[in-house]
């Protein structure tokens, strides 16, 4: 992976332990792709405390470029490197890319283009939080949650709906979520349970020992060995829908509406 080019950008140390890292990473078995390996140790918080959890390394590794969605325009955008902010080319706002782990209740406004974490401890009583990714261990009991790219939902975790939203979905194993309203999303993964009807514009992958339920409309779909669907299924391509689907800077403001937990309001 590492080949002399990009050797050269990085010290013999950090190579190391960046493919210590990735052999860790993978005999984990859990595909949390990069997460680990974006690091969030300068990130305040309490992300650097969380030595178990391997959060705790921050220096980049290589050079990569991840996606960036801006969380006031909704720009989408790709950056090299990590960086404490930056700006949307498009809407000129500083944007914090700091990464943030909550632990504790939490009641006030938070976004970052970065990652939030909710662990097991945490409880959303309040606030706005938004984020490029969201991982939710904890509890929301208020407030309200948005993942301009992906949310991540482990297991124990609770949330009303309609008061989370995310662009891409993915259930851990042995997560349980059940939807009563309808929910619209680009990706879907299925690694744990999902019941719902769901309305997807990507791919819905369902992998081993994942199981979905309900209704689903995508346009494309993966079983994998191993995995359950339960469902009444239509799978259609939409014309002029090219791979991943993904369009640059496509949103005309904020308050995207596309996808969300959403189906039964919030009320009170
Ligand atoms: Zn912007």
């Amino acid at each position: 992976m590492l080949d002399r080019q990009k050797a050269n950008l990085v010290d013999g140390y950090t190579a190391l332990k960046a493919a210590r890292r990735a052999a860790r990473s993978k005999g984990h078995g859990d595909d949390r792709p990069r997460k680990a390996a974006e690091g969030t140790a300068d990130t305040g918080r309490s992300g650097a405390e969380k030595r178990s959890s391997g959060v705790h390394i921050a220096r980049t590794v290589r050079p990569e470029s991840h996606e960036i969605v801006c969380y006031e325009c909704g720009y989408v955008f790709r950056l090299s490197g990590r960086a404490q902010r930056s700006f949307c080319p498009r809407c000129r706002t500083v944007l914090d890319m700091v990464d943030y782990t909550l632990e504790t209740e939490w009641n006030e406004d938070l976004k970052t283009a970065g990652t939030i974490r909710l662990t097991r401890e945490a409880v959303l009583v309040e606030g706005v939080l938004v984020a490029g990714d969201i991982i939710l261990e904890g509890r929301v009991v208020g407030g309200s949650l948005r993942a301009a790219r992906r949310l991540l939902i482990r297991p124990g975790t609770a949330f009303p709906e309609g008061r989370v939203t995310a662009r891409v979905v993915e259930i851990s194993p042995g997560a349980d979520v059940k939807l009563r309203g309808r929910g619209s999303f680009e990706n879907i993964e299925v690694a744990g349970s999902l019941k719902g009807r769901f309305q997807v514009e990507g791919l819905v992958r369902i992998r081993c020992g994942g199981l979905l339920q309900g209704e689903v409309e995508a346009a494309r779909l993966i079983v994998e060995e191993g995995g359950g669907l339960k469902a009444k299924v239509k799978v259609v391509r939409k014309r002029g829908e090219g791979k991943g689907s993904r369009r640059q800077g496509d949103a005309g403001g904020k308050g995207k509406r596309r996808s969300g937990l959403r189906g039964t309001p919030p009320s009170g």
